[in-house]
């Protein structure tokens, strides 16, 4: 693999739809920063992979995000991509949200895909890249359950607009990926039963999303086939946003 060859950091990207962006990625010919605080299962996944770099940190700790930058760099020479996967989901109606629990959604959804995006900036700028932010349909769409979760994916729509207008002069495109339910750790523990059965009656696909699925918005809009696209969000969802059919 030459110098040359682009390369993509995604957080959260050892398991789930981040992981699959990762094996995208790499198809096409990418090398990736794998980044993420389950450093178990990061070294396990990219101990199996070439042109990965495993990079253990914490999204939400600024000191972590510049290392995993410095890091990203000393080996592989540049940024083209930044993918801001790593999250956490949380369940709960608002009066018996703690708010220990709040701000760790937050910390994570919202300020982690600030810090990773302001310390990629500069390099980003050097490759005139793109960065895709992954945030819900629970964003897009209010429910039950989803006090912290959905305001923290609907701060980062807006988030990806404000970035987007504020890169674009360094020719540094910024878009969103809206995911529809994905049958990954993060949402089998939190999708009961009656959720699951609810999203089946509200999806027009009559169907959960596969994480490979998500994946392809998200290499896409970081690929040059998508070089006029920036501050957009994509619902990537079985039709789910469309309908305005309610969930529990
Ligand atoms: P997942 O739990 O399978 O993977 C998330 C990864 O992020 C894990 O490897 C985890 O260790 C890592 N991570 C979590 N917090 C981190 C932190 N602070 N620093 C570094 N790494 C951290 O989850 P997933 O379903 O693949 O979720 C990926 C993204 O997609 C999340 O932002 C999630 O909110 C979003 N999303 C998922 C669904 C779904 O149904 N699965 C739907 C909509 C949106």
């Amino acid at each position: 693999m030459t110098q040359d060859a682009k390369v993509a950091l995604v957080t959260g990207g050892c398991r789930g739809i981040g992981l699959a962006a990762t094996e995208i990625f790499l198809e096409q010919g990418w090398r990736v920063a794998v980044v993420d605080r389950d450093t178990d299962e990061l070294h396990r996944v990219c101990d199996a992979m070439d042109n990965v770099l495993p990079v253990e940190a914490d999204v939400s700790n600024p000191q972590a995000v510049d290392g995993m930058i410095r890091e990203t760099v000393a080996r592989f020479g540049r940024v083209d991509a930044l993918v801001n996967n790593a999250g956490v989901a949380l369940f709960s109606r608002a009066n018996r949200t703690s708010f220990e629990d709040w701000r760790e959604v937050m910390a994570v959804n919202l300020d982690g895909v600030f810090l990773c995006t302001q310390a990629a900036i500069p390099e980003l700028a050097k490759t005139r890249g793109a960065i895709v932010n992954i945030a819900s349909i629970s964003g897009l769409r209010a429910s039950t359950l989803r006090v912290a979760y959905g305001t923290s994916k609907a701060a980062v729509i807006h988030l990806t607009k404000q970035f987007a207008a504020e890169l674009g002069e360094q020719g540094i495109r910024v878009n969103c990926v809206a995911p529809g339910p994905v049958r990954t750790k993060l949402a089998m523990a939190v999708h009961a039963p009656e959720i699951i059965a609810a999203y089946y009656d509200a999806i027009p696909l009559n169907r959960y999303g596969e994480a490979r699925e998500i994946a392809e918005a998200i290499v896409f809009l970081c690929s040059d086939k998508a070089s006029f696209i920036s501050g957009q969000t994509l619902a990537v969802d079985g039709g789910f946003e469309a309908t305005g059919v309610g969930l529990p």
